[in-house]
């Protein structure tokens, strides 16, 4: 039986877990681009190549050379050709005369200035410009955005869409990620009825475990067993063991209480090891975190607040550690609506909906009804709150840091 801590802080334990999980950062793997959205980059990205490669226009215009714009009243150019984005031949501009130009046109030879279309006017072959231009105006210079050279993407960063347009703008078309997490999800209880069966007496529904197979899915990790297990020991004690053997993570739900039929905490010893067992939150006390032959293993409790408010404030930071994410996502907070009032001395995650006012302050307004089995409060929550430990009263306009729920800008 080994030693661990209990009834640890909400910031300790997402320490630990997250610590054991960065021990064990996923593999390396060389993916297509397409395939990449989602994944966390594995290498550094410097740039190939200057971006933009070649000055362009960043407008519709005429380009000519800045230093012929006349001072007042207007100059005639004369149009010696044009060039348009994709252009292999390119114009010379030579003195006195523009060249008709898009955008994203190589800058001819000559230009150095872009005046844009709506500012002139054109006459056959001459192109009549006002006083009032700046010379050096509407060009992107090579190498604007990113220098040859330039860091450009650091490893461990996530990568979404403009991520990925970054990769693509280098002409990267494969891409090092940390592999997916692959993980088993297995819900506990032998009130759940098997899916397409009537509700016996006692019996409900098993709403957990596609409410994880979901934030799973929001985290990119992919789920390699799903199953719903009854409170038997040896069947758990079977299915653990076997899980444990081909997956990057364990997440169950249910039966890590002190009940008779709770058999996580005392399966999690006998088969590995606990690296913490209850946390001072609300909801989501009795979760745990272990390993069994090397795999880390979140035992969540059961009741379905509790369960999704322990995935969001540990699971999800864990993950972001086993795919090697460099930084945590930024802490957000709120003003509270309303003022508060803690009965209990664990830190509390209320569930609330979100809004901003007109002078940017982001408001929290903790809804009605939070008991830590109530599914119909957490669908229509934005985020959670955190109320911390120390505080009993928070009085309306306190300021709390807000835990938001996948999707919630949505
Ligand atoms: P437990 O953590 O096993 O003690 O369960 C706590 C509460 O959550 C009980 O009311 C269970 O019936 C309920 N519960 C457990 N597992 C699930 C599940 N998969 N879906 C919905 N409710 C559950
Ligand atoms: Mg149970």
């Amino acid at each position: 039986m080994n030693e661990f801590p209990q009834h640890i802080g909400l910031d300790e334990a997402r320490a630990l877990a997250r610590g054991v999980a960065a021990a064990r950062t996923l593999p390396v793997e060389r993916i297509a681009l397409d395939a990449s959205y989602g994944r966390v980059l594995a290498e550094d990205l410097h740039a190939p190549h200057a971006q933009p490669p070649f000055a362009n226009s960043a407008m519709d215009g005429f380009a000519l050379h800045g230093a012929e714009l006349p001072t007042d009243g207007e100059r005639t150019f004369r149009l010696a050709g044009e060039v348009f984005a994709g252009a292999v031949v390119v114009p010379t501009v030579e003195a006195g005369c523009c060249v008709r130009i898009t955008t994203g046109a190589p800058l001819p030879p000559g230009a150095d200035t872009v005046v844009i279309k709506e500012n002139v006017r054109v006459d056959g072959d001459e192109v009549r410009i006002p006083a009032g231009q700046r010379a050096g105006a509407n060009v992107r210079p090579a190498g604007e955005d990113f220098a040859a050279g330039d860091a450009a993407l650091a490893a461990g960063t996530p990568l979404r869409a403009a991520q990925v347009a970054v990769l693509a703008a280098f002409g990267v078309a494969e891409v090092a990620v940390r592999r997916a997490a692959r993980v088993a999800l297995f819900s506990t209880g032998d009130e759940l009825a098997p899916p397409g069966a009537a509700l016996g007496f006692g019996q409900i529904r098993d709403s957990n475990r596609p409410m994880l197979a979901a934030l799973l899915r929001e985290a990119g990790a992919g789920i390699v067993h799903s199953a719903h297990l009854r409170d038997e020991r040896d069947t758990l004690r079977e299915r653990l063991r076997a899980a444990a053997r081909d997956v990057d993570l364990i997440v169950t739900s249910g039966g890590v209480s002190a009940g008779e039929a709770d058999h996580l905490p005392g399966l999690v010893r006998e088969l590995g090891r606990i690296h913490f067992w209850k946390v001072r939150i609300k909801p989501g006390m009795p979760v745990l975190f272990g390993e069994i032959g090397g795999t880390p293993i979140f035992a969540l409790p059961g009741n379905p607040v509790s369960c999704a408010a322990t995935f969001l404030a540990l699971v999800r930071p864990t993950l972001d550690a086993l795919c090697g994410r460099r930084a945590a996502p930024p802490r957000l907070h709120a003003r509270l609506a309303e003022a508060v009032h803690k009965s209990h001395a664990r830190a509390e995650g209320l569930r609330c909906t979100l809004a901003s006012d007109a002078d940017g302050a982001l408001w929290a307004r903790p809804h009605a009804r939070q008991g830590s089995a109530m599914l119909r409060g957490l669908a229509a929550a934005d985020a959670l709150a955190l109320i911390p430990e120390q505080a009993r009263e928070l009085a309306a306009g306190s300021v709390v840091e807000v835990l938001p729920l996948p999707g919630w800008t949505d």
